[in-house]
C-alpha cells in the first residue's frame, strides 16, 4: 500500500492541499485554490519542481476540489493511479469532544456542526471540504485533526476564564487554544534535536505567522498557551489584536456607536501590525520601520515587547526551560525578532549566539551559545506532514 496521504485545509474562500509521501516525509505535490465563489479565483499548483497557475471563476468548494484533482493529472500525477491510502483533515475547533486525531463518520461532522457556534467562520468550511473530499475519495480512511487537540491537557487553572462558572459553563467558555498541531510537531522536533525523550523536556513554542501563539509544554503535555475561546486572544498578529482590556470593547460600544460586527472587524481584521502600522505583512513592517517609519517601528516594538511577555510568563509557568523554539514564517526568518525578544536575559540563562542566530539556511538549528542554560531554536514546522502522520495511523 502507497504511503500517499491528501492533506486539505478547507477554509471559507479557500482550499490548500498537499500531497505528502509519509514514508519519506515530504510534500509531492502541493497547492491552493484562492477566492471560492468570487470571479478572480485562482488555482496555484506545484508539482516536479514546477508552478502551475489556473485563473477563472472557481463557484464553489466541490469545484476548487474537481479542479485542483484534475490539475494533478494534467501536471503528470493522477491521483487515481497514485493511490492516496487516506485523505487528512486540518479542522479548527473540536471544542472538549475532540482531543486526538479522529477518523470522520457522520456522526463526527454532526458534533463537528454542533461546534460551529464556537468557531462560525472556520467550521463550516471544514464541512463542506470533509463532504467534498469523501465525494471523491469514498474509500479511504478521512480522518480529521484539530487545532484545539493538543491543548486538551490545559489545567482548569490556564483553561478558565475568571468569570461568572453558570454562564462559562452553559456556553462553553473557556480557553480551547489553536495551531495545537503545530505546538505538539515542534516542541516533538525540539526534543528530538536535543537529543533527549519528549517527556523529559520541558520547552516554549513560539508559532509566529499571521497568526501567532505560544505555548509551554512540559514532558510532551501543554499547560498554557496563549489563544484562548478563540484564536483572537494572546500574541500581537497579522491583523488581530491579541490580548485587549475587554473594557476597551465596552467602551467602543458605549461611545464609538460600534456594534458587535463593527468590534469584530475591529480586532480581527484591522488590528495588529496593520492596524498599528498600516500593513499586515511582517517583511512590509520590516522594509518600513527600517526606511524610518514611525508607526512600523511602533508597531515592532509592540510585537516583541508582548513576546517577551509570554516568554517570561511562560519561565514562571514552567519552572525549568530547557528549550524556546521558534517557528513559522516569522520565527523561522526572522534573526532580529528572535534576537530582541530574548536579549538580555542571560540572568535568566537563555543566551543567543547572534552568528548562529544570523547565519543562511534554514532547517532546524540551535542558534543559543554553548553557555545557555535554555537552547534556542529554530524548528520549521510542518502541519501537513504531521496531520498526513496522524491520518497515516488509521490506515
Ligand atoms: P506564515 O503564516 O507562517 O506563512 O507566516 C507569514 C508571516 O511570515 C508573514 O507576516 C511574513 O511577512 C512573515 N515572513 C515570511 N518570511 C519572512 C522573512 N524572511 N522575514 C520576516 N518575516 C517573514
Amino acid at each position: 500500500m502507497s504511503g500517499l496521504v491528501l492533506v486539505i485545509n478547507s477554509g471559507s474562500s479557500s482550499i490548500k492541499y498537499e500531497l505528502v509521501d509519509v514514508a519519506r516525509e515530504c510534500a509531492v505535490a502541493s497547492g491552493i485554490v484562492e477566492r471560492i465563489g468570487e470571479p478572480q479565483g485562482r488555482l496555484t499548483h506545484a508539482y516536479d519542481g514546477r508552478t502551475s497557475e489556473w485563473n477563472g471563476e472557481v463557484a464553489d468548494h466541490t469545484q476548487a476540489l474537481t479542479m485542483a484533482y484534475r490539475m494533478f493529472a494534467e501536471t503528470g500525477l493522477d491521483l487515481d493511479e497514485a493511490g492516496v491510502a487516506a485523505v487528512g483533515h486540518r479542522l479548527v475547533h473540536g471544542g472538549k469532544v475532540f482531543t486526538q486525531p479522529t477518523l470522520i463518520t457522520p456522526e463526527v461532522v454532526e458534533t463537528i456542526e454542533r461546534l460551529a457556534d464556537l468557531a462560525p467562520l472556520h467550521n463550516p468550511a471544514n464541512i463542506i471540504g470533509i463532504e467534498v473530499a469523501q465525494e471523491h475519495f469514498p474509500d479511504v480512511p478521512h480522518v480529521g485533526v484539530f487545532d484545539t487537540g493538543f491543548f486538551h491537557t490545559l489545567p482548569p487553572a490556564a483553561a478558565a476564564y475568571a468569570i461568572d462558572a453558570d454562564v462559562a459553563e452553559r456556553y462553553g467558555v473557556q480557553r480551547y487554544g489553536f495551531h495545537g498541531t503545530s505546538h505538539k510537531y515542534v516542541s516533538e522536533r525540539a526534543a528530538r534535536l536535543l537529543g533527549r525523550p519528549c517527556e523529559d523536556v520541558d520547552s516554549i513554542v513560539l508559532h509566529l505567522g499571521n497568526g501567532a501563539s505560544a505555548s509551554a509544554v512540559r514532558g510532551g503535555r501543554a499547560v498554557e498557551t496563549s489563544m484562548g475561546l478563540t484564536p483572537l486572544e494572546g500574541l500581537v498578529m497579522g491583523t488581530r489584536s491579541g490580548d485587549i482590556d475587554p473594557g476597551v470593547l465596552l467602551h467602543l460600544g458605549r461611545h464609538a456607536g460600534m456594534d458587535i460586527a463593527d468590534i469584530d472587524e475591529l480586532l480581527n481584521r484591522r488590528s495588529g501590525l496593520k492596524g498599528l502600522s498600516g500593513v499586515n505583512d511582517f517583511r512590509a513592517v520590516t522594509e518600513r520601520r527600517e526606511a524610518g517609519d514611525e508607526r512600523a517601528a511602533l508597531a515592532y516594538d509592540v510585537y516583541v515587547h508582548r513576546l517577551r511577555k509570554y516568554v517570561g510568563a511562560y519561565m514562571a509557568v514552567l519552572g525549568r526551560v530547557d528549550a524556546i523554539a521558534f517557528t513559522a514564517g516569522v520565527g523561522e526568518n526572522s534573526a532580529s525578532v528572535r534576537e530582541d525578544a530574548l536579549a538580555g536575559l542571560e540572568g535568566f540563562g537563555i543566551e543567543v549566539d547572534p552568528a548562529a542566530n544570523r547565519a543562511r539556511g534554514g532547517g532546524e538549528r540551535v542558534i543559543s551559545t554553548a553557555a545557555s542554560k535554555t537552547a534556542v531554536l529554530v524548528v520549521p514546522t510542518d502541519e501537513e506532514l504531521a496531520i498526513a502522520k496522524a491520518a497515516w495511523e488509521f490506515v
